[in-house]
């Protein structure tokens, strides 16, 4: 079971790692974008720290829900939105199941489920088109496949973020079909979509305060 604390190291490791891969996501971002991914979401996680130190909250779904929001106020871009929606939506699915205190491995696996769909309700990005999307929907599915297996959480996490780091790889040769990265058309091949390495060091993150 996981409690508010669980979700606030979660979003704590986020953030440091966020902010130790902010030049590589920059660098990641100039290449097929505007250079800015790396400073939008360590701005962001870092508003996100200090919201939930002023005053922790009570549960996991108003915890995420704080996330959510202060992501989609301080990030900018096509990342804080998209974002912003998968950690809200993650919160009302929590919520949705009872706002409780602890939350099991199935009902985060739930919760995630549901800011995927956020992310694609709102992005209209589909796998293979170069995005976020990409690192997160395996990632999610390899959580689901890893408990439905009977997996302990630790491994279901490791399972889940090896499936978002692979993700974000396999995005080097496609063809951005969203976002900025779609400008470039052809010229998009070749590079890995700075979201996806974002998502990827988010759910390596979950890994780690699991493990
Ligand atoms: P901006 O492109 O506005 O400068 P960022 O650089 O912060 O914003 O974020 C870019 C990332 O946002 C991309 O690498 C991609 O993963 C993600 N992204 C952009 N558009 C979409 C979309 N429609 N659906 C999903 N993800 C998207
Ligand atoms: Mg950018
Ligand atoms: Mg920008």
């Amino acid at each position: 079971e996981m409690d508010t604390a669980f979700f606030a190291a979660w979003i704590e490791e986020s953030a440091r790692s966020v902010a130790a891969g902010k030049e590589r996501l920059t660098d990641l971002d100039a290449a097929i974008g505007d250079a800015d991914h790396g400073s939008n979401l360590d701005r962001g996680f870092t508003a996100v720290v200090r919201a939930l130190a002023v005053k922790e909250p009570d549960t996991p779904a108003a915890l995420l829900t704080v996330v959510g929001t202060t992501l989609i106020r301080k990030v900018g871009g096509a990342s804080g939105p998209l974002y912003g929606t998968a950690f809200r939506e993650m919160g009302r699915a929590l919520g949705d199941l009872g706002d409780t205190a602890e939350v099991s491995p199935g009902e985060l696996c739930a919760a995630l489920e549901a800011g995927l769909a956020g992310v694609r309700r709102l992005g209209s990005a589909a796998e293979g088109d170069k995005t976020m999307v990409d690192a997160l929907a395996p990632a999610v599915r390899a959580l689901r496949r890893a408990l439905e297996e009977g997996s302990e959480p630790r491994e279901a996490a490791a399972a889940a973020a090896a499936a978002a780091r692979e993700g974000a790889e396999a995005t080097i040769p496609m063809r951005a079909r969203r976002g900025r990265a779609s400008y470039l058309g052809e010229r998009s091949v070749g590079h890995e979509d700075p979201g996806a390495a974002s998502t990827a060091l988010i759910l390596t993150a979950l890994h780690t305060v699991a493990a």
